[in-house]
């Protein structure tokens, strides 16, 4: 039996999907009204209030997809919005560096303010109209203070800097739990008998390096709840682990990455990368914008580990594409025959093909590097 508002429920078969929650940082301040955080429909609606209330100053801490979709919502609203971010990029879990380096330009060309490279040391507040710095008797948030001293004047401030597994309310039930999540078989059975979980409130591993990884994707979530159905019915299916395929968009740009980053594969694989840059549509083409590539590879063997997309034109079937390579272990030199489509308006020229042509890079400096090493 269960007990969810004071009403007891039986069951044979228990499904725990209780999700992730976001996570407000401990910071000196952040009880602060006017801090919140981005996750549920009333959150936004929570800042849509804010908003119409007519702030003029708000910060968003974190630069990943979300805090960059909200910080350039925030500002086409006329709001002097600052994005911060500890790391020195933008999107640091989606792409590499130069990958989004265009991404940095479009924000600031969107207005968004950035401060990259910068931790929030606490956030200062106001009562009663009076600003007193550094005092946390203040109810109302007025500013946010960096490492560097800067002080960001705020009404608004919106953390953005990571998800935890909402699972508080199991921490006595004897499930096993790790730091991402309840644990799950590959059936997405727990350690009870007849109880199961999906979603992001599990912790699961990386499908490329077996290790336990963070994937609070609901593009986890839904084929981890295909599998379930599967096992309730008797199915052998397993969950094949993470591979992270995801998109966003800054200003006209479109990113999307999958797999692993250069600097996950540099710190466990011996790595390679390649690009490949050509246009969207025939270059003569007037919707033809530029599209770039990057794949990451397994020197030794070859094998796919991980890519990246930029473009002016949405991202999500290329970085599929090259989920669909990591995922099923494709090497670089099968790739070279990847069969492809071509028409003036949707792609480049017929002679070429952008992941391909990156492939076709990527062999070339396997080739280049180990002489020996002509089989990748
Ligand atoms: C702003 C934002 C943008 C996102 N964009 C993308 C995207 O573009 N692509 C993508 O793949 N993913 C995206 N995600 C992630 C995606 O939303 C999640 O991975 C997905 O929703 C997880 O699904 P879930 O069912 O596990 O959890 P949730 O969707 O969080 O659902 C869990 C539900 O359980 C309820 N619940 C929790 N505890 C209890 C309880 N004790 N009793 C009753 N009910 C309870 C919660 O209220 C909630 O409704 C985004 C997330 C955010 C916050």
């Amino acid at each position: 039996m269960s007990c969810v508002s004071g009403v007891e429920y039986a069951w044979e078969q228990l499904v725990i999907a209780t999700g992730a929650e976001p996570i407000l940082p401990p910071l000196p301040g952040h009880e602060l009204s006017g801090v919140t955080v981005f996750k549920s429909e009333t959150d936004m609606v929570c800042i849509e209030g804010y908003v119409e209330r007519g702030i003029r100053n708000a910060v968003v801490v974190g630069a990943g997809a979300i805090g960059v979709e909200l910080a350039q919502a925030l500002g086409s609203k006329d709001i002097t919005t600052h994005l911060v971010d500890m790391v020195d990029a933008v999107l640091p879990n989606l792409a590499d560096p130069e990958m989004t380096a265009g991404a940095i330009k479009e924000l600031e060309g969107s207005g968004v303010q950035l401060h990259l490279g910068r931790k929030v040391q606490s956030l200062e507040g106001t009562s009663e109209g009076t600003t007193s710095q550094n005092s946390l008797v203040a109810d109302t948030v007025s500013a946010v203070l960096l490492d560097n001293d800067e002080r960001l004047p705020a009404e608004l401030v919106v953390f953005a800097v990571g998800m935890k597994p909402n699972v508080e309310l199991f921490k006595d039930s004897g499930l096993n739990m790790e730091r991402d999540g309840i644990v799950v078989d590959g059936g997405m059975r727990t350690n009870i008998k007849d109880v199961y979980a999906v979603g992001d409130c599990v912790s699961y591993f990386s499908g490329i390096t077996g290790e336990r990884s963070g994937g609070k994707l609901a593009t986890n979530a839904v084929p981890m709840a295909r599998v379930l159905a599967d096992t309730l019915q008797g199915g052998r299916r397993e969950y094949e682990g993470f591979f992270n395929g995801s998109a966003t968009k800054a200003g006209s740009l479109y990113i999307g990455g999958t797999g692993l980053k250069e600097a996950e594969a540099r710190s466990r694989y011996d790595t390679a990368v390649a690009y490949a840059e050509f246009t969207t549509a025939f270059p003569i083409m007037p919707t033809a914008k530029k599209v770039k590539l990057k794949l990451i590879a397994e020197r030794s063997s070859g094998r796919i580990l991980g890519g990246q997309v930029v473009s002016g034109e949405p991202v999500t079937d290329k970085v599929d594409q090259l989920t669909m390579a990591v995922q099923f272990g494709l090497t670089a030199r099968q790739l070279l025959g990847f069969s492809y489509s071509s028409q003036p308006w949707q792609s480049f020229y017929p002679a070429h093909n952008l992941l391909v042509k990156a492939a076709e890079s990527l062999v070339s400096e396997l080739r280049a590097d180990t002489p020996a090493e002509n089989s990748a």
